[in-house]
């Protein structure tokens, strides 16, 4: 069958608004909107031994080189970014929350921004549910830290608490006090700005579900959290190890698939405590090149998987 002329003009004027729907679509989507979530929703699965984790994608956190990066000039930072291969005017870092299923533990560990943090951010809760997960079979939630690309996905926006009514919410004791503190308005800074008010608030909405575990307390068998303070005072991450095989899910101590690995010595800007936070970071580079256990990052590259190697001086990311 052939399309006459005008037939063929109709197709073309067609697609054409469909498209300019689609991007207006992507662009509502841009605010934690449905239409966004639909569009990039992704969902990555793979094995420790005999744990199943499940990477699920939030969508992507922008932040100004400037605040990224304090301690150098955006100049500086933009050519290790462009020598990385990364493209040089901001920090596009993806947001990995991941579920770790274990025995008769479904575990969730960190969960997205919510809708109220940042354009590109909220992407979660579809997604989670679009990956065929009902929030009634998680059975535990682990906040590494609480700033809000982490917390504020919590928060059902229907009825104002958690969105996970089985699960037992876990964080470190020393975070929750941080945040409950009345000078916390006062640490935090730039895009983090709001951070103070919202994680509050929203920790309030969950108090009652709230257990406080330290860290190096094993939350559920071959699940267990790692002290790792500096980005904030309570940080902790999850070392799952199953049948020989380990994993290190680690919240915000390595952010940047190349700047923390070659210069992790700079300071990354929402770290609350700068010296503390290098430490750490040298510390764990040092334990996942020498233990060879694997990152999973919730700020990596999607889906946020990969190996740590030593380069000249410093390290190397390796996307798995
Ligand atoms: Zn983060």
């Amino acid at each position: 069958m052939s399309i006459n002329a005008t037939d063929r003009l109709d197709l073309l004027t067609r697609r054409r608004l469909l498209a300019g729907a689609a991007a207006g679509a992507a662009m509502a989507g841009g605010r934690g909107g449905r239409a966004g979530a639909e569009a990039s929703a992704t969902v990555h699965k793979f094995a420790v031994g005999a744990a199943e984790i499940t990477v699920i994608a939030d969508g992507i956190m922008t932040l100004p080189l400037a605040f990224a990066f304090p301690a150098v000039t955006p100049a500086e930072a933009s050519q290790v970014l462009a020598a990385g291969g990364l493209p040089d005017g901001a920090v596009n870092n993806a947001v990995n929350v991941a579920i770790v299923k274990t025995g008769t533990d479904v575990i969730l560990i960190d969960t997205g921004a919510g809708g109220d943090f940042m354009p590109g951010l909220g992407k979660f809760g579809d997604a989670f549910e679009r990956a065929g997960f009902k929030p009634e079979e998680i059975t535990k939630v682990v906040f590494t830290h609480a700033h809000p690309d982490h917390l504020w996905g919590i928060i059902d926006p229907l009825d104002d608490g958690t969105r996970f009514p089985n699960a037992q919410h876990i964080m470190s004791a020393i975070e929750f006090d941080t945040w409950n503190a009345p000078d916390i308005e006062a640490r935090v800074s730039g895009p983090f700005k709001a951070a103070g008010v919202g994680t509050k608030r929203r920790l309030k909405l969950i108090a009652e579900r709230l257990t406080m575990r330290r860290a190096g307390d094993e939350i559920a068998p071959g699940v267990s959290l790692l002290g790792t303070p500096g980005h904030t005072p309570g940080h902790v991450s999850v070392l799952v190890t199953s049948n020989g095989g380990a994993l290190l899910i680690g919240g915000d101590v390595l952010t940047h698939s190349v700047v923390s690995f070659q210069k992790p010595a700079w300071i990354w800007g929402p770290d609350m405590d700068a010296a503390a936070a290098v430490a750490t970071r040298l510390r764990t580079l040092d334990m996942l090149a020498n233990d060879r256990i694997p990152l999973l990052g919730y700020h990596m590259p999607w889906p946020g998987l990969g190996r740590v190697e030593r380069a000249a001086a410093a390290y190397r990311y390796l996307p798995v």
